[in-house]
């Protein structure tokens, strides 16, 4: 870090706090050439990255749409809200996590393919049948025979 006044980089931090909830750290820092001291913040970047769709096209990544495909492959299945919430966000945190800037609508289908067969596995079949849009039968009968294992 820099000294904004003299542009040395030797500085120390001399206090260190957490501010607007805990999304952001302020540092107190003072330069050990000429003693001015100035503050910075810190915050994590929670930019989430764009979605790349099969024909090419990029979309912002929706959590409702996101969800609610979710909430279809779980309807009448023994599956609680607060799982399923608990799901979204699991799978928005890998996303960030990529560090990417874009992903492929095929990449977010994975993961929440993971998340549903760790939740349901008739979710999971109902989900990887629409997404997937398995070529045959056959490849269906696979699947399913996979779950069993
Ligand atoms: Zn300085």
């Amino acid at each position: 870090m820099y000294c904004p006044f003299c542009t040395a980089n030797d500085t120390k931090v001399i206090d260190s706090r957490l501010v607007s909830d805990g999304h952001q750290v302020r540092r107190r820092r003072e330069c050990n050439e000429c003693h001015e001291r100035f503050t910075t913040f810190e915050s994590a970047e929670l930019v989430m990255p764009r979605i790349i769709k099969r024909d090419g096209s990029r979309e912002p990544f929706n959590e409702e749409k996101m969800r609610s495909g979710l909430l279809r492959a779980l309807e009448k299945r023994p599956v609680s809200l607060e799982e399923t919430e608990l799901a979204v966000n699991k799978v928005q945190s890998q996303l960030r996590a990529t560090g990417e800037r874009e992903v492929s609508s095929e990449m977010l289908g994975n993961l929440i393919m993971e998340q549903l067969k760790a939740l349901d596995k008739v979710a999971y079949i109902r989900f990887a049948s629409v997404y997937r849009s398995f070529e045959d039968i056959k490849e269906f009968g696979e699947e399913i025979a996979k779950l069993g294992e």
